[in-house]
């Protein structure tokens, strides 16, 4: 990340990115998981890879391996952590929120508090070129529930 950019986050905002950058969250591969999917940006080189078991249709256990830059790594860090205990449904629905809110569409006051600290990357998108690494461990999970949901229904 430039340091422009840094410098431009609101300290909180800035503090939360780093923080999840610098210690990931639920970095460990997920053992025979319902779900996987993985996901790269060209842009800038980052890579997502996305495990997920279920339970009774919610998740239990988040991995997400990720490499490239501090805020595609920070995104993914801090979307495992909302993962757990959602259904599918809910997961996708925060990750559309997540998306239209990277997208400069305006949330209400109830959509940002689903999203919880993911609130943080709004600030990243004054840089078109980041929203990209923001998203990317969001589409990820996208395509994962997607490909889970057209399995069980040839099962
Ligand atoms: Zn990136």
């Amino acid at each position: 990340m430039s340091q422009n950019l840094f410098e431009e986050l609101d300290d909180l905002y800035q503090d939360l990115i780093l923080d999840h950058y610098r210690r990931p969250r639920n970095q460990q591969q997920v053992a025979d998981p319902d779900i996987c999917a993985e996901g790269h940006n060209p842009f800038c080189g980052d890579r997502v890879a996305l495990q997920i078991k279920l339970e009774d249709g919610r998740v239990t256990q988040v991995g997400l391996q990720s490499h490239g830059c501090s805020i595609t790594q920070a995104s993914a860090s801090k979307m495992t952590e909302l993962l757990k205990d959602k259904t599918l449904e809910e997961t996708v629905i925060l990750s559309k929120l997540f998306t239209a809110m990277m997208q400069g569409k305006k949330l209400t006051e109830e959509e940002l508090e689903r999203l919880g600290e993911m609130k943080a990357f709004s600030a990243v998108c004054k840089y078109p070129i980041r929203i990209k690494c923001a998203v990317l461990p969001w589409n990820t999970l996208e395509d994962g529930v997607k490909h889970y949901r057209s399995g069980q229904k040839h099962r």
